[in-house]
């Protein structure tokens, strides 16, 4: 059960980290520096990756970051490899260390297994201390000033810089700031909706009043065309060639292009529903799960849902809400939200159905997210909480009596690691 999960959640007192992002303008040496690191930490990750991999078919178990960090005095001695002494030695020790996340989140069934980084995809370095912001710029070591239009800072310390550059050739920088608040107590009262994340809609939301559902953007379909067109025709250029490079590159700018659409969709998305609820009931989604169903695989990634799950957590933290994730195996369509009555099968394309016991007539969205609300609530009682919904104040056991605390900023920027 997740009930464990939950009340780490609601006990759970975390610093407010704040991220923006924000585009770079680094001059013709300040670039190669910058490739050179990234390469350097793109090597490093592929190597470890590696060595992590046949160390693990070799023993039986995977190499920490610890052991993985006492490798790279090693290479660093090697003739072969000297070349690392030439990138900054914390970037590539985080590089260790987002690898370390990277399995743990594998293994905690959150993420996909760790990929190896192409040298064509999104390339990354993280500088995890001793950068600074200074007028017009962000400042990093080895690499200098580099421009950078900064439109908002946050108070406190700025922790990390990850700088990134796209397949388009463009450069940004993530900067990470420690406000040193904590973040706000979860406090329940208020409203709780169910969201049930669709395939024909994007999601489908009941708040214990009214069931809103919320489609797909119509542009996608267009650049999902677009796409297809543009890698049909990379697909048809020589390799080598100079007009396959021309042609990578079209393709890269149309990914970017669909990649801020949906990001902008689903920042717009979860911040209506975060302004409007308290609590957010979700279905726990095991995305690998649901992946190899090919059918459905093309769907799932293209809506995003883990992203939206972040970005409704990450929102609800900020203003001290709460986000429930309920047990997947849950049969949100399948129940009678009405009278419980469990039905033994649903297929997939039926979208409405008669109860057999009560008479009722489901939407079969609509009911799964009235039965994901109350599932939540039942949950969030189990803790000994009460909700807004059966009235009263209500605060989760175990959280600190102090008084609700609103951060005095927000970001819409995505706090990407
Ligand atoms: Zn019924």
């Amino acid at each position: 059960m997740c009930y464990d999960h939950l009340l780490s959640t609601l006990v759970h007192l975390k610093l407010l980290y704040r991220a923006i992002k924000v585009r770079i303008y680094p001059n013709p040496q300040q670039c190669q520096k910058l490739t050179q690191v990234m390469g350097a930490a793109r090597w490093w990750w592929n190597y470890a990756l590696n060595l992590s991999n046949q160390t693990y078919k070799e023993t039986g178990k995977g190499l920490t970051q610890i052991a993985l960090n006492q490798v790279l005095p090693l290479l660093k001695k090697s003739e072969e490899t000297a070349w690392l002494k030439d990138c900054y030695s914390q970037v590539l020790q985080s590089t260790t260390l987002n690898l370390t996340k990277a399995f743990k989140n594998f293994f905690d069934k959150r993420a996909k297994y760790p990929r190896f980084k192409s040298y064509h995809g999104r390339q990354s370095a993280q500088y995890p201390q001793n950068c600074q912001v200074v007028e017009n710029g962000v400042k990093i070591p080895q690499v200098g000033v580099i421009k950078a239009s900064i439109y908002r800072l946050f108070d406190g310390q700025l922790k990390t810089v990850t700088i990134t550059k796209t397949p388009t050739r463009k450069y940004y920088a993530s900067l990470l700031f420690d406000t040193e608040l904590e973040t706000p107590e979860v406090v329940v009262t208020g409203k709780v909706i169910g969201i049930d994340l669709g395939l024909k809609d994007f999601c489908i939301t009941h708040n214990g009043e009214k069931t809103s559902k919320y489609t797909n953007p119509k542009h996608f379909k267009k650049h999902q065309k677009n796409l297809a067109r543009k890698q049909a025709k990379l697909a048809r250029k020589k390799k080598g060639s100079k007009s396959r490079q021309k042609a990578r590159k079209l393709v890269a700018r149309v990914h970017e292009r669909i990649s801020n659409a949906r990001q902008d969709f689903l920042h717009k998305l979860s911040r209506k529903i975060v302004n409007d609820n308290q609590v957010v009931v979700v279905e726990n989604l095991n995305v690998k799960g649901m992946v190899c169903n090919h059918n459905l695989a093309q769907a799932i990634s293209d809506v995003g849902w883990g992203m939206f799950i972040n970005f409704l957590d990450y929102k609800l933290q900020q203003k001290g809400g709460l986000l429930v994730e309920i047990d997947r195996f849950f049969p949100s369509s399948k129940t009678c939200s009405n009278c419980l009555y469990q039905i033994s099968e649903l297929p997939l394309d039926m979208r409405e159905w008669i109860c057999p016991s009560c008479g009722t007539h489901h939407d079969r969205d609509e009911n799964a997210s009235k039965n994901i609300r109350a599932e939540g609530i039942r949950q969030l009682s189990v803790l000994g909480t009460r909700t807004a919904a059966e009235g009263g104040e209500v605060r989760p056991k175990g959280g600190r009596k102090s008084v609700l605390r609103h951060s005095p900023v927000s970001s819409e920027a995505p706090t990407s690691a």
